[in-house]
Order: C-alpha cells, then sequence, then structure tokens
C-alpha cells in the first residue's frame, strides 16, 4: 500500500521567500519557522512510518491571523495543512512539501468556564486533558478521554472526532461538543452552535467533527462538560480463550449494562503493558477484561455483582475488583499506556483502527490470527471492546526489507475485514493518508463524490489540507462530470522511514 501525495507546485516553492515574508507581515516575531533544523518537529505526527517537512511553519495566537493567513494562501493558491499536537495515528497532520504548515499550539487559553450550563470555551490547542482538570476541584470532567489525552489537543480532537475508555457511556467527542468558530480557506470566520443543546438549521456541527482538517481551522470550541460519578469501580476479569471474553462483553451489553468502559487485550498486549506499568496484569491468561462501573455507589455494587456473575458464566478464569481509586487507576494505567509498552518490545508497529459490530469479534480475532501466519509479523490486540473498536498493533522492524510493505498489507487486510464483517474503516484515528486509498472498499463512487461535494462547498479550491481522505482528488468543476475507477491521482511517492 505505497501512499502517495499530491505533486509539489514548482511555481509556489519558487517563491518561497516571498511568501516567507508575507506571513511574517501577518504572524510576527517567533511565528513563523523555515530553517530546515526547526521544521524538523513538525515533519510527522504520529504515524511516524511516513515524514515530510513542510514549506514553512507558521504559528499564529488569534483568530484574526488564522484568517489572514488563510486568506493569504488562497488568494496565492497555496495549500494549508492544519496541526494540533500533532499524534494523529493515520497521517492527518502529515505536512505538505509545498504547503503552509498551520500549527494550533499557541492558542492554549481555556476562555470561559461555565459550571451553570455545564460547558467550557476553550481555544483549540488546550490539551484533552487540561480541560477536565480545570473544572476537577468543582467535581466536573469533560468525558472523551482518548489515551492521548495528556498530548492531544481538543482542536486535534474534534477534527478527528476521538474517542476513549469513556466514550462507551458518554460518547465520542461528537456527543459532547457543542459549538465552535472555525476559520475558512478564504478567511472568512463562522460561529457554529453554541452553549445550547439544541441549534437550529442543518446540522454543521456533526459536519466539521470529524472533517480531518479539510473543512477548516477551528479556532474556538465549546464542550460540554459531566459532574463526575459518585462512585466508579473497576473489575479485572481474566479468560482462558480470547473467544471467551468477546461473549462476556456481548452479553453484559445484552444485559442491558453500559459500563463507564469495557476494554479488552489479548495475551501479547497484558504481557507488554504489565512488563511496562506493573498494575498487576495475570501473564497466564488469554484475554483480560477490565470492565468500569460507575453511579451511584449502591447501583455500583448491584451492577459488579451481576457482571461478575455474567463473567462466571463465560468461563473466566480470574476476577479482581477494585477497593480504591489508587487501585481502580492502577488497572486502567496498563490499559492506558498499551501503545508505548507495545513499542518496548518491537522497533516498530503500526496502530489499526477498524470497528466491527461487537457479535463478531471472536471471527476479527480468528481473521486476525490467521492474517498475522500469512504476514509472519506478530501483533498486540488492545479493544475498546464495548464499542466493537479494534486496535491491532502489528509489530514490525523498519529496517528489515519488506517489514514494512508486509505490516501495511497485513494492516489493509485487517481492514478490509472490518468492512467484510458490516463495520467500518475507522473508530476513531481518521482516514488520514493511512486509510485514504482504502475508502473505495467502503463507499461506492457515488458516496465518494457526493463527500467531495461538500468538501467543495467550503473549500472549492481544495487548498485546505489535499491529499488525505479521499483517494482521488476531483477539481470541485467537474465532479459529477468525472468518472472515477477508485484509482489514484498520479501522486508522486513521500519519503517512508
Ligand atoms: C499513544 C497514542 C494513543 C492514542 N490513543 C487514542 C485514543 O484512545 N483515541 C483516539 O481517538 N485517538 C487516539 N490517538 C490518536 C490521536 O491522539 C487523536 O487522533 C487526537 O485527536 C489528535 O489530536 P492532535 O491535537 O494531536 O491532532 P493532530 O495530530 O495535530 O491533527 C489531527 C488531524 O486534525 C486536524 N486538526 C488538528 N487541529 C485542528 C484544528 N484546530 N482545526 C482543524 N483541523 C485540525 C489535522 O489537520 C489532522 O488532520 C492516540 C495517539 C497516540 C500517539
Amino acid at each position: 500500500m505505497a501512499i502517495m501525495m499530491p505533486a509539489a507546485d514548482q511555481a509556489v516553492l519558487s517563491r518561497r521567500s516571498e511568501i516567507v515574508a508575507a506571513l511574517r507581515a501577518i504572524v510576527p516575531g517567533e511565528g513563523v519557522i523555515d530553517s530546515a533544523a526547526e521544521m524538523l518537529a513538525y515533519e510527522s505526527d504520529g504515524l511516524t512510518a511516513y515524514r515530510q517537512p513542510p514549506m514553512v511553519v507558521v504559528l499564529p495566537d488569534t483568530t484574526e491571523q488564522v484568517s489572514k493567513v488563510l486568506k493569504y494562501c488562497h488568494e496565492q493558491g497555496i495549500k494549508v495543512v492544519p496541526r494540533g499536537s500533532g499524534t494523529s495515528l493515520s497521517g492527518g497532520a502529515l505536512p505538505l512539501a509545498d504547503g503552509v504548515l498551520l500549527g494550533l499550539g499557541k492558542f492554549k487559553r481555556i476562555r470561559e468556564i461555565d459550571f451553570d450550563n455545564r460547558v467550557v470555551v476553550t481555544e483549540p490547542g488546550v490539551t484533552n486533558l487540561a480541560i477536565s482538570q480545570a473544572v476537577a476541584h468543582a467535581g466536573f470532567y469533560y468525558a472523551p478521554d482518548p489515551s492521548s489525552q495528556i498530548a492531544c489537543s481538543i482542536g486535534g480532537n474534534v477534527a478527528e472526532n476521538s474517542g476513549g475508555v469513556h466514550c462507551l457511556k458518554y460518547g465520542m467527542t461528537t456527543n459532547n461538543v457543542l459549538g465552535c468558530e472555525i476559520v475558512l480557506m478564504n478567511g472568512e470566520v463562522l460561529r457554529i452552535g453554541g452553549k445550547s443543546a439544541e441549534n437550529a438549521g442543518y446540522d454543521i456541527m456533526g459536519i466539521i467533527t470529524g472533517s480531518e482538517g479539510l473543512l477548516g481551522v477551528i479556532t474556538e470550541i465549546t464542550v460540554r462538560i459531566l459532574q463526575k460519578p459518585e462512585t466508579a469501580r473497576a473489575l479485572m476479569v481474566g479468560f482462558a480463550e480470547v473467544e471467551a471474553a468477546g461473549e462476556c462483553v456481548a452479553r453484559i451489553i445484552g444485559a442491558g449494562i453500559i459500563p463507564g468502559g469495557m476494554e479488552m487485550m489479548d495475551k501479547p498486549a497484558i504481557h507488554a503493558a504489565e512488563a511496562f506499568v506493573h498494575a498487576g496484569y495475570p501473564l497466564d491468561v488469554e484475554a483480560l477484561l477490565i470492565i468500569e462501573l460507575d453511579g451511584p455507589s449502591i447501583e455500583v455494587d448491584e451492577l459488579i455483582r451481576r457482571v461478575e456473575t455474567i463473567a462466571q458464566g463465560c468461563g473466566s478464569v480470574t476476577c479482581q475488583i477494585s477497593n480504591s481509586e489508587a487501585e481502580r487507576n492502577l488497572f486502567w494505567a496498563g490499559r492506558k499506556a498499551a501503545f508505548p509498552a507495545v513499542g518496548r518490545i518491537s522497533p516498530d508497529y503500526l496502530c489499526m483502527d477498524g470497528t466491527i459490530p461487537r457479535g463478531a469479534l471472536p471471527k476479527a480475532l480468528a481473521r486476525i490470527r490467521e492474517l498475522s501466519e500469512k504476514y509472519q509479523l506478530g501483533v498486540a490486540n488492545v479493544f475498546h471492546a464495548g464499542d466493537g473498536n479494534l486496535h491491532p498493533l502489528i509489530l514490525y522492524d523498519a529496517n528489515k526489507p519488506g517489514e514494512m510493505e508486509r505490516a501495511e498489507a497485513f494492516g489493509a487486510d485487517i481492514l478490509r475485514c472490518c468492512v467484510e464483517l458490516g463495520g467500518v474503516l475507522t473508530g476513531e484515528h481518521g482516514v488520514g493518508i493511512e486509510k485514504r486509498d482504502l475508502m473505495p472498499e467502503m463507499f461506492s463512487e457515488i458516496d465518494l463524490n457526493q463527500q467531495q461535494r461538500l468538501k467543495c462547498a467550503f473549500d472549492p479550491q481544495g487548498l485546505l489540507n489535499p491529499g488525505k481522505v479521499f483517494p482521488t482528488l476531483h477539481r470541485c468543476a467537474e465532479l459529477g462530470r468525472v468518472h472515477v475507477h477508485g484509482g489514484k491521482l498520479a501522486f508522486p511517492d513521500i519519503p517512508r522511514f
């Protein structure tokens, strides 16, 4: 699966010094970075196999500056890639050689905390965790909690519609964002939604959420905050077979219980996480479920009892129940650190992200095992089990010839399998460049054209984050006339590492 990007516009590159000077006039001081050494920090995001230094990096810190930068680039036909904290695992923030990388890292202020309306109005560069920390003193928190929450920005979360452990019960980012300010590619500033839960007209907020930086640059966000539940306790349940753990997940949901979080790890992931954080995970089981129940303590006690009974009925072989906050946090520590933990046991890994109907979990796992044999590469599985969101981590060594290509082919087959089983290509990491060329596996030509028409309504010149999400680029004027064969445009290859 060689990933190609749009050809660099030599005419734009030949005007680089003039462009840098114009951007410096808009964002003075240290807001423009154009030295090769300093731009190295921006050449990649969380999909580190792909790297590309941008033409120039711009770091504005006001909406007015963002608007002027975009208006200038629009008039000059210059491409722009928005970037939050750069933790995307699908290559969404990968720069373009002839593009401006627009970093939102200086948008670090929380503008308003409104407990009466239970909302926080924040700038996009604020980290996910910082929002919860800012309201914790009053017993509130922001529910979506990606494992990267210490680093990822809320702007990136909205752009990717990020999820996390607590999204099973409390919804993804899209269910927790009420409004935003967005700057369009032509510099126009648009305000969508606000503090109220209902808005008139089309659900534009729903379109912006998950738009992967292709429709506009988000400069302010209003998020919903929730009151912390009175009690939260977790069960850590081990199974001798992965299928039994999958069955347990289905039975818990089938019994009408919606846990605050329900995550699964297979043996390689359990071992890697335990060696890293010493959470006390059992090492002789094939699968581990961490199930959190929250609410009034009397209800939590009853739910724990019911979940324990269901787990026993599915053949659980170990079960530990947290009796303190410290213990509950320890159960989660291993799961939350599973990605870096796997990074310690393999020189490189590719983190896949597909979703399947919950009941198809055993079939998907069996298929992943077969593929692991076929491609002769190890795999550690971590899931948001309650949502059917799989994160197989494919282990490879980029220094061994052919392994990176095998890992990518393995990953593509896993995602095809998710679609075949009635699922979708991505659960929460977005399409970016990683899954772009697999989009025709899921969407027809008509679907894809209609999605691009939506993109055209926001960015008719296709200057915002081009080369991401859509497998084929069309000029907006041509849409409706062109015939696509699910093929690729002549994108030249980008360097892989
Ligand atoms: C160790 C690790 C664990 C992770 N765990 C999870 C997880 O549990 N759940 C999950 O959902 N994800 C997870 N991720 C993926 C990643 O953290 C999320 O996708 C996150 O939302 C990206 O935020 P960011 O600020 O880093 O965005 P970036 O990586 O900078 O950008 C991501 C995309 O958003 C666009 N974008 C960023 N900011 C803006 C803006 N202000 N306006 C418009 N577009 C913008 C970019 O163009 C790009 O397309 C994980 C990543 C890592 C490295």
